[in-house]
């Protein structure tokens, strides 16, 4: 077993973390205030080389395994979560559609476009009503010809305002689900505005409502649409820990090196020992989460699944992220409620993390099972 990373590996996450902090940090601030998706941002990413990571070289990508892919996420997460966070999951989408589902050749030759940057794709399962529990969504296709006919609604759609295709999950046309990608100007198919989040606002996330609409059959990614979906979600799970990872240790150095520079009573902050303890703590959770994270990416890698092992890493990193980030924002003292502070745009972020991807109760009831199973 190896437990150390290569020199290659780390390059990948320090170049990662460098390039994120010199393209994206300084401007988040704005981009999340003016809640517009920064195009330019990803063209940037596109052009250096952060779409495509797991896509084959082929069709432009980097074809990285899922631990290199793991070090470029938490790299590009210290410079900014959110921006990441899309990043991970659409990068994740366009691997698959090639190497899990095997679509036709219209649906391949999509491929270059997404990994330059010049298309988006998101992933179309949550519904109003069934978020936690998705088979139990609404919306769902009868079969017409050489067509399905998609009628419902679907909810938080990442990206949603800007997104090109949708990779969609909904019931029918038998009993099961079908994983099918829908092109945005399929005629029935809108888009509602998102209401206003408290974080990860440059990144729209709004409801998309399907009336009547007709999607070819060829379009048909998977007809055991709901396990694909999990199986997709699994890959997020892991990609959020790593994001958790690097947005608390952005966390711990931004207040390292504020607390050094903060007197009170006379010394800096940061000499005094409740405070280094707290910081000590801190660290340490850090990298227990992200060695936990580390161990999972390499069991996907040498397995293809995360399955309880992902719950665990996106349970342990993203609540390890929001409890430091609840202390952090304490450590700014009043400076650190400024809506435009960093502390505090990762404050707010470390709660989205807690929820998406399966909140950290349902991760519980994953681990929880195969412990009962485990039982019998
Ligand atoms: C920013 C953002 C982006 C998103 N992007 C996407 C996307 O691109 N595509 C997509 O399909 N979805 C997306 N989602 C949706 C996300 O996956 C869901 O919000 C999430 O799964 C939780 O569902 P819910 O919000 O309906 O909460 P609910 O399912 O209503 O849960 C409410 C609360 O009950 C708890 N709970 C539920 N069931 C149980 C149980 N059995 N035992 C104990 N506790 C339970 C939950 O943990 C939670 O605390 C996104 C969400 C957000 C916030």
């Amino acid at each position: 077993m190896r437990m150390v990373l290569t020199p290659q590996e780390q390059s990948l996450l320090g170049e990662a973390r460098k390039w994120a902090m010199e393209h994206w940090n300084p401007h988040s601030d704005a981009w999340e205030t003016a809640r517009q998706f920064p195009r330019e941002a990803y063209a940037q990413a596109a052009a250096d080389g952060y779409l495509g990571l797991a896509s084959s070289k082929q069709y432009g990508g980097r074809d990285l395994d899922a631990l290199s892919c793991a070090l470029v996420y938490e790299g590009l997460a210290y410079g900014d979560p959110s921006l990441t966070t899309y990043l991970h999951i659409f990068n994740s989408l366009v691997a698959q559609l090639e190497k899990w589902y095997h679509p036709v050749p219209e649906v391949l030759a999509l491929i270059p476009d997404f990994v330059a940057g010049r298309k988006f794709m998101a992933f179309a399962l949550s519904e109003l009503d069934a978020g936690s529990d998705p088979a139990a969504g609404k919306a769902w296709c009868t079969e017409d010809g050489d067509d399905y006919v998609v009628t419902g609604d679907k909810a938080w759609v990442s990206n949603s305002h800007h997104d090109d295709y949708f990779m969609l999950i909904v019931h029918g046309p038998g009993d099961g689900m079908t994983m099918m990608l829908a092109d945005r100007s399929t005629p029935g198919l809108t888009v509602d505005q998102d209401p206003e989040r408290i974080a990860g606002c440059a990144i729209s996330c709004g409801q998309l409502h399907l009336r009547g609409c007709r999607i070819p059959k060829r379009n048909t990614l998977c007809e055991n649409g709901l396990s694909a979906a999990l199986r997709a979600i699994d890959t997020a799970r892991l990609n959020a820990s790593v994001t958790a990872v690097g947005l608390a240790q952005r966390a711990v150095d931004l207040s390292a090196a504020y607390l050094a520079g903060r007197e009170t009573f006379g010394k800096p902050v940061l000499s005094n020992q409740a405070i280094r303890f707290r910081l000590a703590e801190m660290q340490t959770e850090i990298e227990a989460a992200r060695w936990l994270a580390y161990h999972t990416a390499s069991q996907m890698d040498a397995e293809g699944k995360g399955g309880e092992l992902a719950a665990m890493c996106k349970l342990k990193a993203t609540s390890t992220a929001a409890d430091i980030l609840r202390d952090c924002i304490r450590f700014f003292g009043a400076a650190g409620l400024d809506t435009h502070s960093e502390i505090s745009r990762l404050m707010r972020f470390s709660h989205v993390l807690e929820i998406t991807d399966g909140t950290n109760e349902i991760q519980k009831l994953i681990i929880g099972k195969g412990i009962a199973r485990r039982c019998r």
